[in-house]
């Protein structure tokens, strides 16, 4: 059975890739955007307008209201077996990456270390002006917008906005690390949108065994890849 085939495939893997989408935290009862849950239109306003570069400009303490109402919703969320699972990985193999489309956290918070963090973290500002980086725990926040630690000017979410690119690099290395892959999970993402799409690809390309993990696969990785239709925190586990 499938889940044999990946258990005799991840025993002989040195180098091991997962990436993850909102789906590996829908078990935690962070909501997916496509999968409702009230998080996609917020006073009335689709979230597409919410998270956008002319958002932050036009009205930045909008972004932010919309920001700490989603902080306050994750900040109640906890791990599931998904994640916990994903961080130990990160010992068992000579070569493991984590890469992430989410911005919950949730995986630093199950014990990943060096996650590559393809959409940045709602746990972050950065610098509107000398774009510093700075780190926001506490919720609610004190003040919006939160202010700059070097030089006092707004902060803005450390995420990537609709029609933003992704953080200088990160996709360079996500896609090094999938074309040494043995093995590629792809969990919890629905993989048609770049460059969630190409990632496992470019694995599938150079010869790696690509796994998906969903309850609904995608078919992400080609004819090739195996579908292990279910939840990550019950699959994941198990693997
Ligand atoms: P997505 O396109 O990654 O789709 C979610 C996928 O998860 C779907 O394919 C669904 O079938 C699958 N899924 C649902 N429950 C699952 C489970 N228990 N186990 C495994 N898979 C499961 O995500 P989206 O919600 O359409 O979001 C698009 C973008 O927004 C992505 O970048 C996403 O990461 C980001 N986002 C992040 C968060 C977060 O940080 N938690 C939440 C919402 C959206
Ligand atoms: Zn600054």
């Amino acid at each position: 059975m499938e889940l044999d085939r990946v258990r005799a495939e991840v025993a002989k893997a040195e180098r091991v890739v997962v990436l993850t989408g909102a789906g590996v935290s829908a078990e935690s009862g962070v909501p997916t955007f496509r999968g409702g849950g009230g998080a996609a239109v917020w006073r009335g306003l689709p979230a597409t307008t919410l998270s956008s570069a002319e958002m932050v400009a036009s009205d930045l303490n909008l972004v932010w209201e919309w920001f700490e109402y989603r902080r306050g919703l994750i900040a109640s969320c906890a791990p599931n077996p998904a994640h916990e699972a994903i961080a130990r990985w990160q010992t068992r193999f000579p070569g493991f990456t984590l890469v992430t489309q989410n911005v919950d956290g949730l995986h630093q918070k199950a014990g990943s270390r060096d996650v590559l963090e393809l959409h940045g973290n709602l746990w972050r500002g950065r610098c509107t002006r000398c774009r510093m980086v700075a780190e926001l725990p506490e919720t609610p926040l004190g003040e919006i917008p939160p202010t700059c630690p070097a030089c006092a000017s707004a902060l803005r979410p450390d995420v990537v906005l609709f029609g933003e690119m992704l953080p200088p690099g990160a996709f360079e290395r996500a896609a090094q690390a999938a074309e040494r892959a043995d093995v590629f999970f792809v969990v919890g993402t629905s993989a048609v949108v770049w460059p969630a799409a190409d990632l496992p690809e470019i694995a599938a390309r150079r010869g790696a065994f690509v796994v998906e993990v969903n309850p609904e696969p995608s078919g992400a990785g080609g004819a090739r890849a195996v579908a292990l239709a279910g939840k990550a925190g019950e699959l994941l586990p198990e693997i």
